[in-house]
């Protein structure tokens, strides 16, 4: 398998005890400089004072001396955090999120913020303000979305761990398509306390990195109880690799084009060798899950954003004539195309005569989603499946907008359920890096990272 830039958690701290860690920040913050990529929306310079406290032995921890990248809808105390909106450009959240606490509290040193899909609502990163993240195999590319950013620093070396955000799939897509390791925990295992809201009954916070070790790491750092976040589990996580025969699932109507389905058989042939029992599973619900998804997605995301209103955050205008007039301008010029198109469409199906027809429809699907999860997953440990269903897209390909939910088929089951599914890559085509989903029971982190572990290995003889 081809490298880039790719760091992972062993080499860095190889390379800091050479040549210490203010070099070694340094020296990744030039790479993001210089990077054509477009990772980051802000890049934290007090990462090289961290990087000295480390190297004078004051910063401690298990992450201690890592730099860490967060995707910019996570909240960071006086570090910028935009959602890569216009609405949100200047604002600065005075709290850190749970998860920037947790790392804080490990000696992790956040190196900046990642560039993502405007409040998260795409597949590609082509939506964000700060305009697009290209993919680091092929600049003309996308590297996915919506934490687009978050997977191309991973991939190019210009952060060794990150975080993103999935409500849909946007960890695991640019996890496929810049061929690095991505997580959407179990619903309620990652604390959402800070998480600015896209859809909040669908979405976690979960980690990326270069291998399952390193994923598994940043994830037992960040999972735990939180009382701030009321649907929160209070588990914590702690990761025991238990190699055994899983019995494997692959799911029948989650498929891919030719090029992704040559790639993904190919990762079954080596499952084969590992001992594994495979089989088929049907899902018929899945039919219907994308359309359910974006009804829920796009009505919790209606009322979200109800918030931003020009007063209380971010964007706002000279001049205030009447409140309606400046609500309106202030929204119409904060918001690009496709959130505005959620916002509309979101709230038609939630209105008075809609909302049985919609919404109420697409929660009896969310239940049969459910319920087909609960029935594969008695007769298999682990279900697999192409994570997106085609290779890394050309930036500007996907031009309509249901062209673009439609490449989401293979990930927001899984949201809709609320059970965990890595992402992992399992070989390149024409170039270009594929990714393999893993599915598994609620709070099954476990077995879904020790049978990663396992194909991670047997990949790299
Ligand atoms: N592409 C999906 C959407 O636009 C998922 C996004 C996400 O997971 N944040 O809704």
């Amino acid at each position: 398998m081809s490298r880039t830039n790719m760091i992972s958690v062993a080499e860095w701290r190889e390379k800091v005890e050479a040549e210490g860690a203010y070099n070694a920040v340094a020296e990744m913050l030039e790479r993001i400089e210089k990077s054509k990529l477009n990772a980051y929306v802000t890049v934290d310079k007090n990462a090289l004072k961290l990087a000295e406290e480390y190297d004078r032995g004051k910063l401690e921890g298990r992450l201690a001396g890592i730099p860490i990248a967060v995707k910019d809808n996570i909240s960071t105390k006086g570090m910028r955090t935009t959602c890569a909106s216009k609405i949100l450009e200047d604002y600065v959240p005075i709290f850190d999120a749970h998860v920037i606490e947790r790392i804080k509290q490990e000696g992790g040193i956040i190196i900046g913020k990642t560039n993502m899909d405007e409040f998260a609502m795409g597949t590609t990163t082509e939506t964000s303000y700060f305009g697009v993240v290209r993919n680091p195999y092929d600049l003309d590319r996308v590297a996915g979305g919506s934490s687009g950013g978050s997977g191309a620093s991973i991939a190019n070396g210009e952060a060794v761990l990150s975080l993103g955000s999935d409500t849909g799939g946007s960890i695991r897509c640019p996890a496929s398509f810049c061929g690095v390791v991505g997580l959407k925990p179990t619903y309620g295992l990652v604390s959402r306390y800070g998480l600015i809201p896209y859809a909040n009954s669908l979405e976690q916070i979960g980690p990326m990195a270069t291998c399952v070790e390193d994923l598994a790491l940043l994830l037992e750092v960040i999972a735990g109880k939180d009382e701030r976040d009321s649907t929160n589990a209070g588990r914590s996580f702690t990761f025991i690799p238990k190699p055994r025969k899983f019995k494997v699932g692959i799911i029948r109507e989650m498929g891919g084009n030719a090029d992704v389905m040559r790639c993904f058989e190919e990762a079954v042939e080596v499952i084969k060798g590992l001992g594994c029992e495979i089989g088929e599973v049907s899902m018929p619900s899945f039919k219907y899950a994308l359309a359910a998804y974006y009804v829920i997605a796009m009505g919790e995301a209606s009322s979200n954003l109800a918030r931003y209103d020009g007063v209380r955050y971010g964007y706002a205008l000279e001049q205030l004539d009447s409140w309606t007039k400046y609500f309106s301008k202030v929204r119409a010029e904060g918001f690009g195309s496709e959130v505005k198109r959620r916002i509309m469409l979101g709230s038609y199906a939630l209105s008075a005569g809609y909302y049985g027809k919609y919404y109420l429809k697409a929660l009896k699907v969310r239940t049969l989603v459910k319920n087909d999860f609960q029935r594969a997953l008695k007769d298999f440990d682990v279900l697999i499946s192409p994570t997106m269903p085609s290779l890394p897209f050309k930036i500007g390909e996907l031009a309509d907008p249901l062209t673009m939910y439609k490449m989401d088929v293979n990930t927001v089951p899984i949201n809709l359920a609320g059970v965990p599914a890595l992402s992992m890559p399992i070989g390149f085509v024409k170039g270009l890096p594929v990714g393999m989903q893993i599915i598994g029971n609620y709070f099954a982190e476990n077995d879904i990272l020790s049978f990663a572990l396992e194909l991670e290995r047997a990949m790299a003889e």
